[in-house]
């Protein structure tokens, strides 16, 4: 059975209602595209946005955010700035996931065939436990100079991470699930992660699994990425794994991340970059918004319109060619957002008819 539960919660006379975090840098305009899309293709779909400011030490908008998602069951977000570097202000991505008990992100790493990069065919799902792990945020200095940071790893949450990994293997057709860890130098608390995914590794017999420490995983994505299939690991070297992927079928632009819980879920760019310096430009890939759109669509139910979008999303990479300045190309953001609704209207249309 489907691990998560979390299923849409707020949807009045057949609309949905959903949390919109814009959070900073592009966020804002990412965030326009969005709504000009499901605008013009008539997505049922109403946003509840609910902004975050940085420069801010109270924590009242965190609040009102996370008591958003818990009503409406499902947000859209941008990255959220931490810009003060004091102990005291806490990270608002971080707060979001661990108060909603979102435990586990899911990346899935395809490449683009319009897209030229190192290389090609690439097709990876990315599942990292979300929580825990080196973003406990318990750090201390003991004495002046020496600084000391938990890292904590449970038997519970390893279990259901590596439960939704074998469980997505079996549910999407894949054959394999690597554990990424390091659990030759951090015995205990890697070790105990490996030993749980092992242990459950155990009710999945049609999944093949193995393990790789996470230095040579850089190297082996690098250099054969085509090996890989599903792979799950701890907090920290999820983002790391992540990034290394995006970067080689890419880049930031482009592909999705998805934050599940069991009764909550949680759509935003996979790198989760801020994006401050191209902000306000109209050069942004907005493709990584609209992929998280798309996730978010499918996640409602609403499968017409993922699908369409997905399709819009592949045109206009894959066959129109509309890049951004971070593919090598000259469109604006614009220019990509504009022929998506074309694609988008010209579907709606159609299956109005049918
Ligand atoms: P962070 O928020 O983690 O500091 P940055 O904002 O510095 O990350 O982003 C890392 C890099 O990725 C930057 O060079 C940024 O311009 C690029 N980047 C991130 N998102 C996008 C995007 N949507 N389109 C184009 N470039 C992007
Ligand atoms: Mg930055």
């Amino acid at each position: 059975a489907h691990l998560i539960k979390s299923l849409p919660k707020a949807k009045y006379g057949g609309r949905h209602t959903v949390t919109m975090l814009p959070g900073g840098g592009i966020g804002p305009e990412l965030m326009s595209y969005v709504r000009e899309v499901f605008r013009y293709a008539g997505v049922p779909v109403d946003f509840e946005e609910v902004p975050i400011d940085p420069s801010n030490d109270s924590n009242e908008d965190l609040e009102y955010a996370i008591t958003s998602i818990r009503r409406n069951g499902a947000a859209l977000k941008g990255n959220i700035e931490t810009r003060s570097l004091s102990p005291n202000v806490i990270s608002r991505n971080v707060a979001i996931r661990n108060e909603l008990d979102l435990f586990v992100n899911v990346l899935h790493c395809t490449s683009f065939p319009g897209i030229q990069s190192r290389h090609s065919d690439v097709d990876i799902v990315v599942v990292r436990q979300n929580t825990e792990g080196e973003y406990a945020m318990m750090e201390h200095e003991s004495v002046p100079g020496v600084v000391e940071c938990l890292k904590v790893v449970t038997r519970a949450n390893s279990d259901r991470v590596a439960r939704f990994a074998f469980d997505y293997a079996k549910r999407h057709g894949r054959k394999k699930v690597t554990t990424i860890h390091k659990a030759n130098i951090m015995k205990s608390s890697d070790g105990l992660f490996l030993a749980v995914c092992r242990e459950v590794a155990k009710d999945y017999p049609d999944i093949q699994h193995d393990d790789m420490i996470i230095d040579n995983c850089c190297m082996q994505l690098v250099s054969n990425p085509h090996q890989f299939d599903v792979m799950v690991m701890p907090n920290l070297y999820g983002s790391i794994v992540s990034n290394v992927i995006c970067g080689l079928i890419g880049g930031a632009g482009l592909l999705s991340g998805r934050n599940y819980g069991y009764e909550y879920a949680v759509f935003e760019p996979g790198t989760r970059n801020t994006g401050s310096a191209i902000a306000g430009k109209n050069i942004a890939n907005p493709i990584s918004m609209m992929n998280s759109a798309a996730d978010l669509l499918h996640h409602l139910q609403l499968e017409n319109h993922s699908v369409w979008l997905r399709e819009a999303i592949d045109k206009t990479i894959n066959v129109d060619k509309i890049h951004t300045p971070d593919l090598g190309g000259q469109a604006t953001s614009m220019d990509v957002i504009k022929n998506i609704i074309t694609f988008m209207q010209a579907k709606t249309k159609s299956s109005t008819f049918t």
